[in-house]
């Protein structure tokens, strides 16, 4: 049996459960961890001894932030790309071919040094669990190593064979669709969870984007998906059709769409088993100077709602969820407690987990105490580096 851990002197402490307000918030409060998860939450004056203790010093102390969306196997960086659209150029998506040259190029262990790279600065910024997609390998062997590579650091791994179709396929999208459907979804399937499609104008259209699903839901992936970024169109309701768990970036919505997506909720007493979360990036709207999405709009027709951070080397090139909360505050109008329920709560929907994204007993221990005595401050103090301790599974980092 591994040493006990209690965390105490917490001034303001963060459950997502059973609490004041919507975040569940419990006062001087202190939490006790055994074997990696929480077992015991209760005031800081009748804490449990522990074989180790954290002094959270009257700080507040949250669920480790769940970033549910990132891509982070690939190599080189396209700073130039990024500097040529804040001197006005638009954002297409056909930088992401860029991308795939050089990570075809790299080699296995530049692409490990990058994820780890990038994992690590996620998880100083208090991201305990990240998903991770491919998608920039496109053939079969580099979309299976992207995966097998993705698979050492996390459990959320997405097969995103389906990001754009390679230039070599250019003039012949089914017989790429073919490929992602045959062998290379057989050879990503040992090493992911999820599938994902970037259906969009210039990527994957409908029929496109469903087949591909259903071709990795029938090997046994679970479903989600890039819609709606940078125009209108299917992809929302593709979502919800295939009961998806999650559509990402919900920029460009109609009101069916937020109606489908509303009629996914589950009672909160029941689970998330089936609810499609609407998972928003604003670091990408932030870094292309796009218009964001309308979380008001879905928030208020009772969608539920994540964020996450979409790195990667074009679009979003963040790993910080406490920058997300605070775009999703003053750019989104989240309220403070919204955001943060959904970088964590949420995020833990849109990868269908009830065991993190939470500090309740029976939860994974996931902590993140702050430098700051409320979660208010991660939206009212952008870009100060807010992250005291990081403890995952029950072990401080
Ligand atoms: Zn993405």
């Amino acid at each position: 049996m591994s040493p006990s851990l209690l965390v105490d002197n917490i001034g303001e402490l963060v459950t997502n459960g059973a609490g004041e307000g919507p975040l569940g918030i419990r006062r001087n409060a202190a939490v006790l961890v055994e074997e990696g998860r929480v077992v015991w939450v209760g005031p800081s004056a009748y804490a449990p001894a522990a074989d180790h203790h954290v002094d959270a010093g009257g700080a507040a102390v949250l669920p480790g932030f769940v970033d549910s969306h990132a891509h982070l196997v690939f190599a080189g960086d396209r700073a130039a790309e990024f500097a040529a659209r804040m001197a006005g150029q638009p954002y297409t998506g056909g930088g992401i071919r860029t991308t795939v040259g050089a990570t075809r190029a790299a080699t296995d262990d530049e692409l490990r040094a990058t994820v780890r790279r990038l994992r690590g600065e996620a998880l100083r910024q208090g991201t305990t669990t990240m998903e991770i997609k491919s998608g920039y390998g496109l053939t079969v062997a580099d979309e299976a190593r992207s995966l097998r590579i993705a698979a050492e650091t996390s459990t959320e791994t997405t097969f995103l064979g389906a990001h754009v179709v390679p230039a070599e396929y250019a003039d012949r999208p089914d017989d790429y669709v073919g490929l992602v459907c045959g062998p290379m979804l057989a050879a990503a399937v040992p090493y992911a969870k999820w599938i994902d499609v970037f259906c969009e104008q210039g990527a994957f259209d409908v029929d496109h984007a469903r087949a591909i699903l259903a071709c990795g839901q029938a090997a046994g992936l679970g479903v989600r998906l890039h819609a709606n970024q940078l125009g209108p169109g299917p992809g929302v309701q593709l979502g919800v059709e295939l009961g998806a768990a999650s559509v990402d970036h919900c920029t460009h919505l109609s009101d069916a769409d937020v109606d489908a997506l509303a009629s996914t909720r589950m009672d909160s007493t029941s689970g998330s088993g089936t609810t499609t979360v609407a998972t928003l990036l604003p670091g990408a709207e932030f870094s292309t100077r796009s218009p964001y999405p309308d979380a008001r709009r879905l928030l208020d027709a009772g969608v539920t709602v994540a964020l996450a951070t979409d790195c990667n080397p074009g679009s979003s090139y963040t790993s910080s969820m406490p920058f997300c909360v605070a775009l999703a505050v003053r750019e989104m109008r989240m309220t403070p407690a919204e955001a943060v329920w959904a970088a964590t709560a949420g995020g833990a929907r849109a990868l269908r987990r009830d065991d993190i994204g939470v500090l309740t007993p029976g939860a994974r221990a996931d902590l993140v105490v702050l430098d700051a005595p409320s979660h208010l401050h991660l939206a009212y103090r952008p870009g100060v580096p807010l992250i005291r301790q990081v403890i995952r599974n029950g072990v401080p980092q």
